[in-house]
């Protein structure tokens, strides 16, 4: 693929401007770490002040105040262009961190999808007329947008993040600062010219890039009054506290995992297969709520554990260029991801840890790393309780069914689970004893724009993102109460 034309500077008030921090960021391809950018904007302190100054200008005179009809015609006409470019950022998002094109081409069509979802709340933002209640009071409760909002995403899928973030804000008349990943800031930074183009007025919404400086300026800002972070559960932690430290302002926090998946033994073995391979390792098993910990039930266990074991060397053939359509299963993020994933290896041998197929590079180079499945080990290892953020699983048995739910609950995560059975009961009493916030049956967990989203434990703080959820997380609630009483003669 030859390179577009990449932008290199921030986009604020609708127009891309020269950081004023004057240092940069290399982006480089995770295929061969060649260097794809090497002058991608660091913003810093007057850049996070300028991007902010910008939104609440926009909050105060044009986005905060249009009428929610308004709002919805330019967000319903940004969606169209975001779909009209989805091959443009898949491409972006493909090159800086080597997702199948395939995989980078159905996220990019997330993004339009949620903003067309989120349009149809603009004028919908309806208030509570609450009964009297004995004391000649009359009680308003009115929902209102809270002013300038920001986000900071992870790299995984950076498209998702912005909408997930950007739409329900927009939708409720806040203004936006989002900060991609320092890993992959193409495909956001190109997003200016569409939001220009689309209509938003100047401000409404500003994309600044830069590392994790960039983010701490953010999160600590006084002016900015929410912050949703995804990322990991470190730098989301340091996201909450400088949000406490500074102005208090509200926090949504989308963390990692280490998700079960639980297989009992009626469960449709081929299902089962499938969800814990092919959707196992799309992105490369980069992704929040991928299944890491199988829990099969000992009677099934040999049969299923002999199939995944199949059906993960098929797909390692399909790994390879991610600009190819054919490809699968492309390089890791970047060298700090590789490395990061054969420490987890190396550690997890020394626990014990037996691999039954890969634990190690792929002699492709670059950041290909094989598809791996862990068996044994102690319990305590790091490749059984930590989140790898890689292609790897673990598998374990058990004999009875509190063993399952036990051994799923036994983590400090609680992002999402799978149950796997033909009983539906067992799969309710199951679902509803797993503490995590999102639950498939029968299949992997897919996210989906009309379902709140987020997890328990140290996969969240409990906020969710997505539907009407993700909307009530962009305002705040005022009560507002009449005396009767008064002037009454
Ligand atoms: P990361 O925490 O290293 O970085 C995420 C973002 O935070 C980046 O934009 C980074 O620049 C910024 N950042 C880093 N330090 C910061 C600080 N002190 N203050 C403010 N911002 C800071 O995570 P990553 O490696 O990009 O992403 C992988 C992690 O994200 C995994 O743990 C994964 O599970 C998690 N994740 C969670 C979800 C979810 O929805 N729950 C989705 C995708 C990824």
């Amino acid at each position: 693929m030859t390179l577009p034309h990449l932008k290199n500077k921030l986009f604020i008030n609708n127009e891309y401007v020269a950081s004023r921090s004057g240092e940069v960021l290399t982006v480089r391809s995770p295929r061969d770490e060649s260097i794809l950018a090497e002058d991608i904007p660091r913003a810093g302190k007057l850049d996070v002040d300028d991007a902010v100054q910008a939104a609440q200008a926009a909050f105060k005179t044009s986005w905060g105040i249009i009428s929610g009809n308004e709002r919805a015609k330019i967000m319903l006409k940004f969606a169209d262009i975001l779909e009209e470019n989805a091959a443009l950022l898949a491409g972006l998002e493909m090159m800086a961190m080597g997702q199948p094109i395939s995989v980078a081409l159905e996220l990019a069509k997330m993004a339009p999808a949620m903003f067309r979802h989120y349009a149809g709340y603009c004028d919908k933002i309806y208030g509570e007329v609450l009964p009297e209640d004995g004391n000649e009071q009359y009680s308003l409760v009115q929902y209102q947008p809270i002013g300038v909002c920001a986000g900071i995403a992870a790299w995984n899928a950076t498209l998702v993040f912005f909408a997930v973030k950007v739409a329900p804000a927009l939708a409720a008349g806040n203004t936006f600062i989002f900060k991609p990943s320092e890993k992959s800031p193409l495909a956001a930074l190109a997003l200016g010219d569409l939001i220009a183009c689309a209509g938003f007025p100047p401000g409404a919404i500003n994309i600044v890039t830069g590392s994790g400086e960039t983010g701490s300026l953010l999160a600590s800002h006084m002016l900015i009054r929410k912050i949703s972070f995804t990322g990991s559960l470190a730098a989301g932690r340091k996201v909450q506290q400088a949000a406490t430290a500074s102005n208090l302002k509200s926090v949504t926090l989308e963390l990692g995992g280490k998700s079960p998946s639980i297989i009992f033994e009626d469960a449709d073995m081929e299902n089962a297969v499938n969800h814990s391979s092919s959707s196992f390792l799309l992105n490369s098993g980069q992704i929040c709520i991928a299944a890491s910990r199988i829990l099969v039930h000992q009677k099934i266990a040999e049969a299923f554990t002999s199939h995944l074991q199949a059906r993960f060397e098929a797909l390692a053939h399909a790994m390879g260029d991610p600009e190819s359509p054919e490809t699968f299963l492309g390089p890791l993020a970047d060298r700090a991801q590789t490395e990061s994933v054969l420490e987890f290896f190396s550690q997890g041998r020394k626990d014990g840890v037996q691999f039954l197929i890969g634990g190690t590079k792929h002699e492709k180079g670059g950041n290909y790393v094989q598809p791996t499945i862990m068996v044994g080990g102690r319990l305590d290892s790091v490749t059984w309780t930590k989140e790898i953020f890689g292609p790897a699983l673990s598998i374990r048995t058990f004999e009875t069914e509190e063993e399952a739910i036990q051994l799923a609950n036994d983590t400090s995560f609680g992002l999402s689970a799978c149950v796997y059975t033909s009983d539906i009961a067992r799969a309710l009493r199951v679902s509803g004893l797993i503490e995590a916030g999102n639950i498939a049956i029968n299949s992997a967990y897919r996210p989906g724009h009309t379902v709140p989203f987020g997890g328990w434990k140290e996969s969240g703080n409990g906020a969710r993102e997505g539907g009407l959820a993700g909307l009530k997380s962009y305002m705040e609630t005022k009560s507002i109460l009449i005396n009767m009483k008064v002037g009454r003669r």
